[in-house]
């Protein structure tokens, strides 16, 4: 097979139920025809944007790649800093095993890739709540120097506000620069571009509202820019479209603050001002389950304590609560570790609450994501899928594989590349592959 390119188009928050709408879409459409499909991708535990990316970039899962949530939590705090640099990623990533292949590398937005082994780097890695005008300051020492004194002058202020639905947004930012790379630099081989905001009016808006449809018709605009600029300027006969997203996402109505059901037990205690003052035992969220973290974990009688509490507010059925995971069982059922001895999540899906002196129980709202209307986070079977799809010479036209994991997306990819990637969780989707690829 002759050298073989890619060009991956990440939507956060592409729903597997999105992809009988897609077929309708111009560009979207065009690739479903052609190309072969993985219905149903499961995310990694927690379905979180920043773990998910990670596991598609390196083929592994949270507890070989390091990065078990978007923000480094804890107890009390919030805002805290979310992972940014890919020194905190444990594994190699797939588009660096590429470049070391001898293939042009680029990454536009893709979270924890700061300071990756690329040639072409604008990674995601402004704070979620900056405000600021200098933007700049974060891309420094973190983005490609080259591409960012050819691009920020022109389309740094589109970076400039986080509040996306009104201003710039890092979506503005990536469509600007895309088309611009492939043109300037011609077209890398590897590409990866990430896009935003279908994931933020999903969480506002809910899953299937009329503007998460607007916004995929968006998304398929932005697809068609890029492939047109291949056709000008890159090598369209041998490229490889990819469609992909990190997780879905699903509507809730409530948030559950678990915190209040720990102070009640006498495992937490709070200030004057509602701030968290003492704890035995925290409930951190992320989003569609809750972390519970000890004081001291070394403790058997707290950690007993802790698990019994927990099993019983579960069969109480007062809180909803549908499961109960020790950290053994997380990293034996999920791959998972993180910074927390317990995991608890919903019988049927619920947000769990951020600040410690919320209510028990809330509606969700706008605002955080991590307690917003469309919500994520939560096990990989719970209406969190996503889905992938790819066409060029390297796919099989109508092949089709029920179910998949993220982790498989990198050694496929690998495969059509022609190299392979060690010590992995994934595995090669040969099915969805054209026959000498097999
Ligand atoms: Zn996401």
């Amino acid at each position: 097979m002759e050298k073989q390119r890619l060009l991956v188009f990440m939507i956060d928050a592409l729903c597997e139920t999105d992809v009988e709408y897609m077929r309708t879409l111009k560009h979207f459409g065009w690739m479903l025809e052609r190309g072969a499909l993985v219905r149903e991708m499961y995310p990694v535990y927690p379905s979180f944007t920043y773990p998910c990316h990670v596991s598609i970039m390196t083929g592994c899962y949270p507890d070989k790649h390091g990065v078990p949530h978007n923000e480094m939590v804890q107890a009390g705090v919030h805002p805290v800093s979310w992972y940014t640099q890919r020194s905190q990623v444990k594994k190699k990533f797939f588009a660096e095993y590429a470049k070391e292949h001898g293939y042009s590398t680029c990454l536009v937005n893709w979270p924890v890739s700061a300071g990756a082994d690329v040639d072409i780097n604008l990674p995601m890695c402004i704070p979620m709540g900056y405000k600021g005008d200098n933007p700049r300051q974060f891309l420094d020492g973190a983005a490609t120097p080259d591409a960012v004194d050819r691009y920020y002058w022109k389309y740094g202020y589109l970076l400039c506000s986080m509040n996306r639905m009104l201003h710039g947004s890092y979506d503005d930012f990536t469509n600007a620069v895309s088309p611009d790379i492939i043109r300037d630099y011609g077209q890398p081989d590897v590409m990866f571009v990430k896009m935003c905001d279908l994931d933020t009016v999903r969480h506002k808006l809910g899953v299937e509202s009329e503007a998460a449809r607007e916004q995929l018709r968006r998304h398929d605009c932005e697809l068609g820019v890029l492939m047109e600029s291949i056709r000008r300027y890159g090598d369209f006969a041998h490229t490889n479209f990819i469609v992909m997203g990190d997780h879905g996402q699903t509507d809730v109505s409530r948030t559950i603050n678990f915190n209040r059901v720990l102070q009640e037990a006498g495992l937490q205690t709070l200030d004057a001002q509602g701030r968290l003052a003492s704890f035995d035992a925290y409930c951190h969220s992320t989003g569609g389950s809750g972390w519970i973290e000890l004081r001291d974990p070394q403790d058997a009688a707290l950690r007993e304590r802790v698990h019994r509490l927990l099993l019983d507010a579960k069969a109480s059925g007062q809180y909803n609560l549908g499961y109960v995971f020790t950290r053994e069982e997380a990293q034996a059922q999920f791959h998972l570790i993180g910074p927390f001895d317990f995991i608890i999540e919903g019988k049927k899906p619920m947000a769990f609450a951020y600040d410690p002196a919320a209510p028990l129980f809330e509606a969700t709202k706008p605002g955080d994501y991590k307690t917003a209307p469309g919500s994520h986070g939560g096990l990989p079977w719970l209406d969190h899928r996503t889905t992938f799809f790819g066409c060029g010479p390297a796919f099989a036209q109508g092949a089709v594989v029920e179910r998949a994991s993220l982790v498989d997306e990198a050694p496929t990819m690998a495969r059509i590349l022609g190299f392979e990637m060690e010590d992995i969780d994934g595995h090669c989707l040969t099915q969805l592959l054209a026959d000498d690829l097999r």
